[in-house]
């Protein structure tokens, strides 16, 4: 029999890896991982918990609190302009990367205020028309990742938060910046627009 060797690997190296359905199932059991061992306890009680036979669940034997998977919504949005987008330089990018707009939804907030919120805060701007693209779950971030198209009047002042976001710009076609690859729904979205499919 072949030796059999193992090894261990940042989770990021899935980010790349060529298998890709060995790449999904590793990064899903990753956020699985994450879900169990943060949910050892019951957070109400401090009894220790066990796994709910009947779905996917966990819950506390003395006092019944149920604990769902969790999955924090975030969105992303693709904001353009007459034949531009705005791409935004995030503080942990590399120098030269420039990607979309993203943020954690808040208790209490729709998906679509969560994106007027979010472009408002990183970059200052008034977003409209808003329109749903489609959803990725994220499992290195335990996030489901929903991605929006809007629009903007380009004529508004960009005002980068300086926290999350240091800078950010209007892009022409065929002159984007460094950006993420086709694999995350933000390389599939600027795509999108680079090939004029919105
Ligand atoms: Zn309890």
């Amino acid at each position: 029999m072949p030796a059999c060797e193992y090894v261990y690997k940042e989770i990021s190296f899935f980010r790349t890896f060529k298998q890709k359905e060995i790449a999904w199932i590793s990064i899903v059991a990753y956020h699985l991982m994450n879900w169990y061992s943060q949910n050892k306890y019951c957070g109400k009680c401090g009894s220790k918990t066990i796994e709910k036979p009947d779905e996917r669940a966990i819950i506390c034997p003395d006092c019944n609190t149920t604990v769902f998977p969790k999955i924090s919504p975030a969105i992303i949005v693709a904001i353009v302009s007459n034949n531009k987008i705005l791409l935004a330089h995030n503080s942990s990018f590399k120098e030269n990367w420039f990607s979309l707009i993203a943020g954690y939804a808040d208790i209490g907030e729709s998906l679509e205020e969560t994106v007027i919120r979010e472009v408002k805060e990183e970059v200052g701007l008034d977003v409209k028309n808003i329109r749903y693209y489609k959803s990725q779950p994220w499992p290195f971030s335990g996030s489901m990742m929903i991605g929006f198209f809007a629009e903007a009047d380009e004529r508004q002042t960009i005002v980068p938060d300086n926290k999350e976001i240091t800078s950010a710009a209007w892009f022409n076609r065929g002159e984007l910046p460094n950006h993420p690859p086709d694999i995350s729904i933000a390389g599939e979205m600027i795509d999108k627009f680079e090939k004029k499919e919105i």
